[in-house]
């Protein structure tokens, strides 16, 4: 059997953090293969390594002074190294890089930080080093590609009892170095897990796993324990984020739970994300309630629209066009509402009225900001007679007006939308009323 551990930017931001992260490694010793993150922030003023790596980068192409910033970075490890009382080479790393800012390569640079925590790693816990670039391979989208990265991957960490692996880049499987987007360490440790077929993915950071509500918005809200793959993309989609979105496909398909820990905070379980309820997995009605501001809502009337079939195709493709993704889209028989945010829809508003009405030619089409939606999420909602409606109740005691519903037949959440000044009131309403099934 053989854990997976992940330790973020916090975790490895200096020798103290590296010391506690060392702790639990050797408290279990099924905990075998470690990814790491590029050191993190300090403190909160602090700047990430991967941000001095990316402000290396700007300054080399700019040709300005690029020194003082390698000096930074330097020092960085230099503190780590002398932390940890080990003599590593740091100067002949320090050196391959400042002679690659010849022709600086962004992604390269970036990826920088993860590889020389790594190898500082691995000298200090005397495990081998394997090298990300010539094991994990990236895509210029920044995708993964599982089909060429696992068998190169899993034959490489069959032939090791334990490794440290830099997380956050791989390459194009010709030398050039791939970053995946930022935070993308996650997926590393996710990939790493499933090519060894772990029994756990260990993700450890500096927060007790998840809350089951916006701790701006609520005092102290109850943790979650347990939540599945699917309950986390939704709250996760919310903006109750954790991990980097793609973290849960890799582990998905092959059932590995990832657990969330605090490096902190070790004595504390985290949260625990599960495939599905099955087993001893602890199951609850509701698992969280997030949400976000900041929608416009499209609002199209149009008489004998039901009548019209493709008018919603129409409508959806216009926008996607202009590149705006839907979020929802409730129709009543003359009207259909699209919910999207107002970000994606902004550069492109006048445009996209314009076209709806010269297209479609309907009674009238306009758009409405300052929309929030909340959602309460549990995969026991859809097993729960009245729960929607209590929760209908909760808003609508707090003297809110609900302006849109939105319950799938996955019944996996109940999504509502407010006016964005109702925001923080909703999610308050309906958290006192399902605290108790939390
Ligand atoms: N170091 C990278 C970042 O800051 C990746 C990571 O930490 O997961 O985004």
């Amino acid at each position: 059997m053989s854990k997976v551990v992940k330790f973020g930017g916090s975790s490895c931001a200096d020798a103290k953090q590296l010391s506690k992260a060392r702790r639990i490694l050797e408290e279990d010793s099924e905990r075998r293969y470690l990814v790491v993150s590029a050191p993190g922030k300090r403190f909160p003023d602090d700047i990430k390594v991967t941000d001095l790596f990316y402000y290396l980068y700007d300054a080399a192409v700019r040709k300005e002074d690029t020194e003082r910033i390698l000096k930074r970075i330097s020092d960085r490890y230099q503190e780590i190294i002398d932390g940890l009382g080990i003599h590593f080479d740091l100067q002949k790393e320090m050196d391959v890089i400042r002679s690659s800012l010849a022709s600086p390569e962004r992604e390269y640079l970036a990826s920088r930080g993860e590889h020389l925590n790594a190898l500082i790693m691995a000298d200090w816990l005397g495990w081998p080093y394997v090298e990300s670039g010539e094991n994990i391979f990236i895509d210029e989208e920044h995708h993964f590609i599982p089909e060429k990265s696992y068998p190169v991957l899993a034959r490489t960490l069959a032939k090791l009892d334990h490794a440290v692996i830099p997380g956050f880049y791989g390459s194009d499987g010709n030398g050039k170095i791939r970053v995946f987007t930022r935070g993308g360490s996650d997926i590393t440790g996710a990939i790493v897990a499933r090519a060894v077929h772990a029994s756990l993915y260990e993700n450890w950071t500096d927060v007790d796993g998840m809350r089951s509500a916006d701790p701006g918005i609520i005092s102290d809200p109850k943790p979650v324990r347990t939540i599945s793959y699917q309950e986390l993309r939704e709250l996760s989609y919310m903006g109750a984020s954790v991990l980097h979105e793609e973290t849960v496909f890799p582990v998905r398909t092959a059932g590995i739970p990832i657990n969330i820990r605090n490096t902190n905070h070790p004595s504390d379980p985290g949260t625990m994300i599960v495939p599905a309820y099955t087993g001893s997995a602890q199951f609850h009605m509701v698992t969280g309630i997030a949400g976000k501001k900041n929608m416009s809502n499209i609002q199209i009337d149009m008489a004998m629209m039901n009548a019209e079939i493709g008018f919603g195709a129409k409508v959806l493709s216009i926008l996607a066009r202009h590149g705006v993704p839907y979020e929802h889209t409730p129709t009543s028989i003359d009207t259909m509402s699209v919910l999207v945010s107002t970000k994606d829809l902004e550069p492109v508003r006048e445009k996209v009225l314009k076209e709806l009405n010269e297209q479609l030619h309907p009674d009238r089409v306009f758009i409405e900001d300052h929309i929030a939606v909340v959602a309460v999420v549990g995969e026991g909602i859809a097993k729960t007679k009245g729960f929607a409606a209590e929760v209908f109740q909760a808003v609508a005691d707090a003297d809110i007006n609900i302006r849109m519903i939105d319950v799938s037949f996955s019944e996996l959440n109940i999504i509502l939308a407010v006016d964005e000044e109702n925001y923080e009131k909703t999610i308050t309403a309906i958290y006192e009323e399902i605290e108790d099934r939390l």
